[in-house]
C-alpha cells in the first residue's frame, strides 16, 4: 500500500496546489472544509490496515516521530506511538516528569533541544494553550497538537468526525458530510479543548451543533461561533441525532464549578431515559476519560448499537497515521509534496 500524492476523491479538492498545504497541525480552525475531508479520506486507508493481522508500513522509516507530552495522557499519547510505529518511525516519547521541565526549562528551551535533535515530527501536548504553536514557532518539523490547554485538541475532533462518518454508513447513510444532523456536546464546555475543536470540525462538516452546560461551564459569548447554547440537556437532546458527552475536567478548575457530582449527574448525567429525548437511534460518543456515573451512564455508554466510544479509539490510531503521513510528505520527497528539506 502506498500513499498518493492526491487522494481517490481528487475532485472535491481545490485544483492545483496541495491537498494539505499546512506544516503543522495546531487546529481544526485553521483548516478549510476540504482540508479536513482530506484527512478522513487519507485515514481510510489506515483503518483498513489496521483491520489486517498484520499492520506495518514502511512510509515513515528512516523518520524520528517525538511524542513530547507535557500533560498526562493515556489514550492519546499510546495511539501517537501506535501509528508512529505501524508506518515504521523510529518513536521516541518525552514525558515532562522525567524531563527538564521539572527542573526549571523553559517551553523555548524545549523546542530548541527537541530541534537539535533533528525530530521529523513534534507531537506536543501541554497545560497551557497556546504552547503548540509557541513550539511550532521554533521547530524546523511538523508539529502535531495532541491537546494544548483549553484550546483545540484537532485529532480528537478528525478521528470523532470519522467514527461518526463510519457508524452513519454503517447503517447505510451516505454521510459525505453531517449536513441535516443535529449535535449535542454536553459537558464542561468552558475547559474543553475537545468541545472547541468539535464545534469547529462538525460545524465545517454542515452539522448543526448545541453545548449544553451549567452557565458557570459555558463560555460567555460562545454563540458568536454559531452554536446553539442551553442549559437544559433535557431540552438539548430532543431531537438530536447524536449526544457527545464531556467529562468535567477538574485539573482545570479553580474553585467551585458545580454544587457536587451527584448533583451534575442528576442535570447533565446521560441515562438511558435521557437518552429517549433524542432522535430513535442517536448515537452517543465521548472522547474518554469516561466518569461512568457522572457524565454518563454505564448502560448508555456499553450501548452495543448506539455507542460509539470504542470506534472512537480505533479511529484515532488512523487519523493520526493520516496526519503523521500527510504532513512528513515534504520530507520524505513524496512527488507532488514539494522539495524535500
Ligand atoms: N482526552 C481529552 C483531552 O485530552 C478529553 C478529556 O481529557 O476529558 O482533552
Amino acid at each position: 500500500m502506498t500513499s498518493t500524492p492526491n487522494p481517490p476523491h481528487a475532485a472535491r479538492y481545490p485544483a492545483g496546489g496541495l491537498a494539505f498545504p499546512h506544516r503543522d497541525l495546531i487546529g481544526i480552525g485553521q483548516l478549510e472544509r476540504h482540508e479536513i475531508l482530506f484527512l478522513l479520506d487519507e485515514a481510510e486507508q489506515w483503518v483498513a490496515l489496521n483491520r489486517q493481522a498484520t499492520k506495518h508500513e514502511n512510509l515513515l522509516s528512516g523518520l524520528t516521530v517525538i511524542n513530547a507530552f507535557f500533560e498526562n495522557s493515556t489514550r492519546t499519547l499510546l495511539s501517537f506511538e501506535i501509528a508512529g510505529k505501524r508506518l515504521g518511525a523510529d518513536v521516541v516519547n518525552m514525558h515532562a516528569a522525567q524531563s527538564s521541565v521539572k527542573k526549571g526549562e523553559t517551553l523555548i528551551d524545549t523546542a530548541i533541544t527537541l530541534n537539535a535533535m533533528r525530530a521529523d515530527a513534534i507531537v506536543i501536548r501541554h497545560g497551557s494553550s497556546g504552547a503548540t504553536q509557541l513550539i511550532a514557532d521554533k521547530v524546523d518539523c511538523p508539529v502535531l497538537n495532541a491537546g494544548d490547554g483549553q484550546h483545540e485538541h484537532p485529532t480528537q475532533a478528525l478521528l470523532d468526525a470519522l467514527a461518526l462518518r463510519h457508524a452513519l454508513r454503517a447503517r447505510g447513510a451516505a454521510a459525505e458530510d453531517f449536513t441535516g444532523l443535529t449535535i449535542v456536546i454536553c459537558g464542561d464546555i468552558l475547559h474543553s479543548r475537545v468541545a472547541r475543536s468539535n464545534l469547529l470540525c462538525l460545524q465545517a462538516l454542515g452539522a448543526s451543533v448545541r453545548l449544553c452546560a451549567p452557565p458557570a461551564l459555558m463560555p460567555v459569548g460562545i454563540e458568536a461561533m454559531g452554536a446553539e447554547v442551553f442549559h437544559d440537556f433535557d431540552a438539548a437532546l430532543e431531537g438530536a441525532d447524536v449526544a457527545m458527552m464531556l467529562r468535567l475536567q477538574t485539573e482545570r478548575m479553580s474553585g467551585q464549578f458545580i454544587p457536587s457530582a451527584r448533583e451534575y449527574h442528576h442535570l447533565y448525567g446521560l441515562t438511558k431515559e435521557r437518552l429517549d429525548r433524542a432522535a430513535k437511534d442517536a448515537l452517543v460518543m465521548h472522547p474518554g476519560p469516561m466518569n461512568r456515573g457522572v457524565e454518563i451512564d454505564s448502560e448508555v455508554a456499553d450501548m452495543i448499537d448506539r455507542s460509539i466510544i470504542t470506534r472512537q479509539v480505533e479511529m484515532g490510531v488512523a487519523i493520526r497515521m493520516a496526519a503523521l503521513d500527510v504532513l512528513t510528505r515534504r520530507a520524505r520527497g513524496v512527488a507532488g509534496w514539494g522539495e524535500a528539506a
